[in-house]
């Protein structure tokens, strides 16, 4: 319960007659739970913390009872709620904030690329092939081997590779690892099998397949030749899809986030989640967003909400225009890099006001990829349409990374969210600028902004795209450097969020983003218990220290989901 609960309860009590308290059950139900709290026992107990809460009432802290999952107390000594069967823990000075809120993940991608093998760093091609023979020895014949990054500029003589260094330790798995950019894919000799990929084969529209001198298919792909490969490696099953979720969630619950926003699901991905669910093996909250208009969104516009304590789904994720970096943003005007191209615009305002309108009759919310000035001004404009006014359907719009100055006011008209990505800035600088403009860039990843117009800033990492790592984003949202420290001063500085409302965007902002704000986001009795131990104070180290700090244990819903050194 909340502090301001309480005293309402109290004051109501000196300035009322009791008949009016006792027709007022919300305040009895209040007063009878706060003198329960008192003599109950907690499952577990934190003790010897330096805690930050979020609480404006009570922001520090020592200790934190546990009961049922929920937050039974907040305190400097709780030795009253320790029983025979409290397990405690001694934090011996640690750091505990409330679980990190990623408001914006796609989980199926992360699980995918923690299973699939990484090339980012490998030196040769023999190196790749090398990593390939060691998870052929592991795999059934005939299973899939699947890769990504490789590059060959960053390898001696910079050639393309060849299907028969592959085939070597992965004679009878059909193996397909992409370029670093996605526009190559470099295959063994069972794939090209498999893909009947011969000397005779031509080249298909918009794409080539790379050649030895005798005309012998070599091994690399180009573009949409790399689909003739593709298109042979089986769909997922129900089994694989809940297995890189549950990947996905471990990995989460390993760098401290208790809930993430998973923004683009389908129904097979629903299925997989509640199967989940009801095996309790999912560790951290899912907020579910329906990837786009089709027969399970038109289910939900039929239900309504599906609100759970591990699983809700209440919301339809839109793409409204491309991205940044491949020119595919819409912008009122050409990009500076480019003379004539605006970028793409993928949805109409009519369609996002449409959805929007459906939306609001259900009581669901609608949140919208929006990337340049021209599709964020778009999806506003459909959200006004929409919304009408000041509201609390809660419509987000996923990014609004470049938004004209003068259209940022209809966030804040329209009650609109700004899901953003601190990395996405902080990756992102060394060439926004470029693509925008000196002009358009005062609009960029302006975070600050928002915050000044009153607007709630739910932080994430878009992961996997970024790290899924919340205290790089935090980093990233009170420094606006890169890993390194620079540029010295940060990015476009006057943008950099204070450590207390950074850590609000990772909190608090994000439940608030999904409904959640009375259930979670601070550390408050009645809240759900989903907390992290930090190595270090990250809201007092140096900024360079915070990507040096580890969770040592994560806790979600009074489980224990991570803990560094069991
Ligand atoms: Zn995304």
């Amino acid at each position: 319960m909340a502090d301001t609960q309480l005293e309402a309860a109290f004051q109501a009590g000196a300035s009322t007659d009791w008949y009016g308290i006792l027709s007022s059950m919300p305040f009895i139900v209040a007063l009878l739970a706060a003198l329960s709290c008192a003599a109950q026992t907690a499952d577990l107990v934190v003790i010897h913390a330096n805690i930050y809460t979020g609480e404006r009432s009570r922001p520090r802290a020592k200790a934190l009872a546990v009961q049922g999952g929920k937050i039974l107390a907040v305190g400097d000594d709780l030795g009253r709620h320790v029983g025979a069967s409290t397990k405690t823990i001694d934090a011996k000075g640690a750091t505990v904030v409330p679980g990190f809120i990623d408001s914006h993940g796609h989980m199926r991608g992360l699980g995918e690329s923690l299973e699939n093998l990484d090339f980012r760093s490998s030196k040769s091609s023999g190196a790749v092939a090398a990593m390939v023979a060691k998870e052929a020895a592991r795999r059934k014949p005939g299973e899939w081997i699947l890769g990504r990054s490789w590059d060959q500029t960053q390898w001696p003589g910079s050639e393309f590779p060849n299907a028969d260094e592959l085939s070597r330790g992965a004679p009878n798995n059909p193996v397909f690892l992409t370029r670093v950019d996605g526009h190559a894919a470099w295959v063994n000799r069972k794939a090209l099998e498999m893909a009947d990929i011969q000397t005779a084969t031509p080249d298909p529209a918009g794409g080539r397949i790379i050649r030895e001198s005798s005309g012998r298919p070599s091994g690399v792909l180009i573009d949409r030749a790399q689909e003739l490969v593709r298109r042979r490696i089986p769909a997922l099953t129900r089994g694989q899809i809940q297995a890189r979720l549950v990947r996905a969630a471990a990995e989460c619950a390993r760098l401290g986030l208790t809930s993430v926003h998973d923004a683009g699901i389908s129904a097979e991905d629903l299925a997989a989640y509640r199967e989940l669910v009801l095996s309790n093996r999912l560790p951290v909250h899912v907020y579910a967003m329906i990837r786009g208009e089709g027969s399970l969104w038109e289910e939900y516009l039929r239900r309504g909400p599906e609100v759970g304590e591990w699983l809700t789904v209440r919301s339809i994720k839109l793409m409204a225009d491309g991205a940044l970096g491949s020119r595919g943003a819409a912008m009122k005007d050409p990009y500076t890099d480019e003379a004539g191209n605006r970028g793409l615009l993928l949805l109409r305002k009519e369609d996002i006001a449409r959805v929007g309108k459906a939306a609001v009759k259900a009581g669901l919310q609608v949140n919208t990829h929006a990337i340049g000035d021209r599709g964020n001004r778009t999806v506003l404009e459909a959200y006004a349409e929409a919304l009408g006014g000041k509201n609390d359907h809660r419509f987000r719009v996923e990014h609004a990374q470049i938004v004209s100055v003068t259209d940022m006011p209809m966030f804040q008209q329209y009650s609109v969210i700004a899901s953003m990505q601190a990395t996405h800035a902080t990756s992102d600088m060394r060439w926004a600028h470029l693509r925008v403009g000196p002009q358009r860039i005062g609009g960029a990843y302006a975070w600050r902004k928002y915050l000044d117009l009153g607007v709630t800033v739910a932080n994430g990492s878009d992961f996997p795209v970024e790290s899924a790592n919340p205290l790089w984003g935090f980093y990233a949202a009170v420094t606006r450097q890169d890993q390194q420290g620079s540029p010295a001063g940060g990015w476009m500085p006057e943008h950099r969020m204070s450590r207390e409302e950074a850590l609000r965007s990772w909190t608090l902002s994000g439940a608030y983003a999904g409904f959640e704000e009375k259930m979670k986001g601070t550390l408050a009795p009645g809240k759900g218990a989903d907390f992290v131990l930090l190595t270090q104070d990250i809201m007092t180290i140096a900024p360079a220290e915070i990507l040096r700090a580890r969770v040592r244990m994560t806790v979600a819903g009074g489980r224990v989901v991570y803990e560094e050194n069991p």
